[in-house]
């Protein structure tokens, strides 16, 4: 047997860049192997460029809203290496818009990836973790699961159920021994918060964030790797927010941090 197949498996939805692929390689530093299932094939590529040949890595060009799709990628997991340990339901879309003129597309798309994917990625994968050795799920959420604000009808409304799916599943898996827990992330310096976060909204969040900056991909991999780790094997149906306080602010906080500091 190769030193490759003792090794458990990992798979990273929408890992091929951004906070995903900060937490496929979170797992190969930790010595699991890695399907990074992604539908942007460039990225996919790039990403694979850039760690060069590795059996440990392998790349899934597919769409978790697609339920054929999904299936299709867990029979390549299970065909390729067997047994999965941990599943990151992290492909995630965003969509800033009121909601007059939020179209029933634009909320179908949101939901479609972020909540129907993570529901589909959950029920093929869990299928993949036998019963003897457990394993672990950790759905990526956001603050805006947890804090609603203006323009996010459709990405705040799919966030917070994906936050209720994970108690849900929690509940039904840990009869499995699968533990299913939420990483609430801040603001993070990815593509996506490029697409929505204007300057304006970018000086806003340091003005609301005790830490006073974004947060690194490093940093929400780090709790997801906690999470998916033996350190983790009693806490299970819980949200942990990587968002340097934000989660803990209240109203009226930067006129107060102002008299702090004066
Ligand atoms: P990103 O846009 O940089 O990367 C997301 C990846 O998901 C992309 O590679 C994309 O191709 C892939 N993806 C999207 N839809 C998919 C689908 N249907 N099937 C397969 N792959 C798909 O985003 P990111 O900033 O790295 O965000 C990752 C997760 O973290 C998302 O769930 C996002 O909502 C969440 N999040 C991000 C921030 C932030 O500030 N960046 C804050 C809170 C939560």
């Amino acid at each position: 047997m190769s030193e490759s197949m003792g090794k458990p498996v990992a798979v990273v939805t929408g890992g091929a860049q951004g906070i995903g692929l900060a937490i496929g390689q979170w797992f190969l530093r930790n010595n699991y192997r890695v399907a990074l299932l992604d539908r942007d094939t460039a990225a996919l590529e790039e990403a694979a460029s850039a760690m060069g040949p590795n059996a440990d890595v392998l790349l899934l060009d597919r769409d978790v809203s697609r339920p054929e799709d999904v299936e299709r990628a867990a029979s390549a997991v299970r065909s390729t290496w067997g047994n999965v340990a941990a599943l990151v339901n992290n492909a995630g879309v965003a969509i800033f818009k009121p909601v007059q003129q939020t179209s029933f597309a634009d909320w179908r798309e949101v939901m479609a990836t972020n909540l129907d994917g993570a529901f589909l990625c959950c029920q093929a994968f869990s299928a993949l973790m036998p019963s003897s050795r457990g394993g672990a799920i950790v759905n990526i959420a956001s603050i805006s699961g947890l804090r609603a604000s203006t323009l996010r009808v459709a990405y705040g409304t799919s966030k917070a159920a994906l936050i209720h799916l994970t108690r849900q599943l929690a509940v039904e898996l840990g009869i499995l021994g699968i533990r299913v827990n939420t990483v609430c992330p801040g603001p993070v310096e990815t593509e996506m918060a490029k697409l929505v976060h204007s300057a304006a909204i970018r000086s806003d969040y340091y003005d609301a964030i005790p830490l006073g900056r974004y947060g690194g991909a490093d940093e929400i991999a780090d709790a997801v790797g906690f999470l998916c780790s033996p350190q983790a094997s009693y806490v299970n149906g819980q949200f942990l927010s990587v968002d340097g306080g934000f989660d803990a602010t209240g109203v009226g906080l930067p006129t107060l941090r102002r008299m702090q500091v004066a």
